[in-house]
């Protein structure tokens, strides 16, 4: 396993790897990485030669300081892990690295960035596009892979890719959970011991949810979300949407023939969490 820390020596090296006929699988993550991050890893394996993985904490994407100054980072921790699978490159660069200069850049992702995160974290897909767009140029994997965890993420992605025009396979992968249910996420680890004890009940409410279908209608389920998280005040609900997959409209009847997403996030103590379930 190799670590670069420069552009230069990244796509050197990846130079050579396409001139050799040899495929590529990127996977971005900003680090402090746990077992969601290594399946990704694992699956990029099996269907590339090569896998490149990045680790930057992307400040672009953060609307809150606070957030982005406390967010966890443990770079040799996670490379001793990236060391045990088969990830041959680890990009590693420094926040002038990425941006030698502002990143002016404004993307048309409209609808999708007017709903659920885009609404309560302003700028905050607009700076995953700069980042992730910077990474596919850089890169130009022939595979790259994405968290459903991040379903919003992922669908923004894939319209990135069209607005890119590049040939990239965008490669979703299940969430990765908790022996309870629990969405692993880097941010899991600063929540204190009472929190992290309350955090199952958001994917518990997600599968009861789903369970409560035929009973109620999508905007009734709304209601009956909203009412199971004000029994436990620790956990404040941000929004609960069920959306369809392509352009993340909400969806009012089960009868849409639409694959639906219901999706949430929830503020637990300093920490953000947000889940989803496929709810076909
Ligand atoms: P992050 O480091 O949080 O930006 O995540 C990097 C990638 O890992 C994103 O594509 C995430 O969706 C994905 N990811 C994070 N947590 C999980 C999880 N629990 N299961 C599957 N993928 C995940």
């Amino acid at each position: 396993m190799i670590v670069y820390r420069t552009r230069d020596d990244l796509t050197g090296h990846l130079n050579s790897v396409r001139r050799d006929k040899n495929s590529i699988g990127l996977v971005p993550t900003m680090g402090a990485l746990h077992r969601g991050h290594m399946s990704l890893v694992e699956k990029a394996a099996t269907e590339n030669d090569v896998v490149v993985v990045s680790i930057f904490v992307n400040p672009t994407q953060f609307n809150d300081p606070g957030d982005l100054e406390s967010y966890p980072r443990s770079l040799d921790r996670d490379l001793e892990m990236l060391q045990k699978l088969e990830a041959d490159l680890v990009f590693v660069p420094s926040i002038k690295e990425m941006y030698p200069e502002v990143d002016d850049r404004i993307y048309d992702l409209d609808p999708l960035d007017k709903v659920m995160e885009g609404i309560h974290r302003k700028g905050h897909f607009n700076g995953v596009a700069q980042i992730v767009s910077k990474l596919f140029l850089l890169t130009l994997p022939d595979r790259a892979y994405f968290g459903q965890k991040d379903f919003q993420q992922l669908v923004i992605v894939r319209r990135l890719k069209e607005i890119l025009n590049l040939d990239i396979q965008i490669v979703a992968c299940p969430i990765i959970r908790e022996k309870d249910g629990l969405a692993m996420s880097s941010r899991n680890e600063r929540l204190t011991r009472e929190e992290r004890k309350l955090a199952p009940y958001i994917y518990e409410t997600l599968k009861l949810a789903r369970e409560k279908k035929e009973e109620f209608s999508p905007s009734e389920l709304k209601d009956w979300i909203g009412k199971r998280f004000d029994k436990i005040p620790e956990l404040r609900l941000e929004y609960f949407e069920i959306v369809e997959d392509k352009a993340l409209k909400s969806i009012s009847d089960w009868n849409e023939g639409v694959n639906k997403v219901a999706c949430l996030a929830v503020q637990l103590g300093r920490v953000r969490l947000i889940d989803n379930l496929n709810f076909d």
